[in-house]
């Protein structure tokens, strides 16, 4: 038996289930309850599968160069990876090796400590302000090895002005600020145009949300020339070829469907008004959300029984046992359709 010595010791992040019944209503990932467009249905159906012989081109070719033009600048500008906790990931493994702390909020996306821990990142957690906002100030004046922030912030699915946002950029101009957007075209207001003011700024997207497209794998990163290559660098000191054909084709498809992507939105964000409506009836209280998906607590009923009771009826939604946060429920807009079906199981649950 090899020594255990030998390993890597390290907590896994978890991500929330992914149960399979035929009649469950799944609100636990924060995926888009609609499909992806019809011209990346058409691109996949069409895709030419002689093609996958070869090695695809290293730095996600021809979806890079329609991700920078969807964005009005340059390739260079541009860094595409396997979703975006592959960006992430090898962010975390470029930009952060001063020695000096990390910091990150202290209720985020908790990917965000398992890569510190996973790099030997030393980090610090900020605390939120007590009604779950982030405060700026703390981010500012305070010696630290570089900065990551999600915006909206997950999961108390609320988001931070731009301008906030903008003196934390400022007044770290020797330490990299990572924005993690995976969720602003919910709601957020972006600072991807600051990278074009900023060297120190990375923003980072994903097509796994908005773009309904998470089990294709598609994330990227916007950042100057220079961080962009350093980041490149890292990535090809690991594996070369990190963007499959299929995804490079079938990605690029969808940026050419702005309108299909705008109505998407559009109705997630009118369910999510009646879904906070309907809960507040019930006796909940939720943050004002910028995201596709709510947090949400009750007045008098332990967010863990809800959940649990919820699960029975095969309706599933994010509950995280951590302290803090462990009367809360984070729950995905789904369509009209499952949240009807959410409302009339917290009715039974709550015996409304
Ligand atoms: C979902 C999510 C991601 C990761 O998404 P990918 O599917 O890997 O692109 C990154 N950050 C936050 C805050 C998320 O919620």
């Amino acid at each position: 038996m090899v020594n255990k010595d030998n390993f890597r010791n390290i907590d896994p992040y978890v991500p929330g289930d992914q149960p399979d019944f035929a009649d469950m209503v799944k609100l636990n990932t924060n995926e888009n309850p609609y499909p992806p467009a019809p011209a990346v249905l058409k691109a996949a159906e069409e895709f030419s599968a002689g093609r996958l012989k070869l090695y695809p081109p290293t730095d996600g070719g021809a979806l890079r160069r329609e991700l920078a033009a969807y964005h009005g600048i340059s390739p260079e500008n541009v860094f595409v990876g396997v979703g975006s906790d592959d960006v992430l990931a090898v962010i975390f493994q470029t930009c952060f090796n001063s020695g000096r702390k990390l910091f990150f909020p202290e209720i985020s996306y908790s990917f965000y400590e398992v890569w510190a821990e996973l790099y030997r990142v030393p980090y610090c957690k900020i605390p939120l302000k007590a009604d779950f906002t982030i405060d700026p100030d703390d981010y500012i004046g305070k010696e630290n090895g570089g900065i990551v922030i999600a915006n909206p912030n997950a999961p108390t699915s609320m988001a931070m002005a731009a301008a906030d946002i903008e003196k934390i950029i400022a007044a770290n101009p020797d330490n990299v600020v990572v924005i993690d957007e995976a969720y602003v075209d919910f709601g957020g207001e972006s600072v991807l145009e600051l990278t074009g003011k900023y060297d120190n700024l990375i923003v980072v997207r994903t097509f796994s949300k908005s773009r309904s497209m998470a089990g294709l794998r598609i994330g990227y990163a916007i950042a100057s020339k220079e961080l962009i290559q350093a980041i490149s660098d890292v990535k090809n000191s690991i594996n070369s070829y990190t963007m499959n054909f299929p995804s490079i084709e079938v990605g690029k498809a969808s940026l050419a469907e702005e309108e299909y992507f705008r109505t998407t939105i559009a109705k997630i964000l009118k369910t999510r008004e009646r879904l906070v409506k309907e809960l507040s009836d019930l006796g909940f209280v939720t943050f004002p959300s910028s995201a596709n998906f709510i947090f949400t607590t009750h007045k008098s009923v332990p967010a863990k029984t809800i959940f649990e009771e919820l699960r029975k009826k095969h309706i599933f939604v994010r509950f995280f046992n951590k302290p803090l946060i462990n009367n809360y429920l984070r729950i995905t807009v789904g369509t009209d359709e499952e949240v009807d079906k959410l409302i009339a199981g917290l009715k039974e649950i709550l015996n409304k």
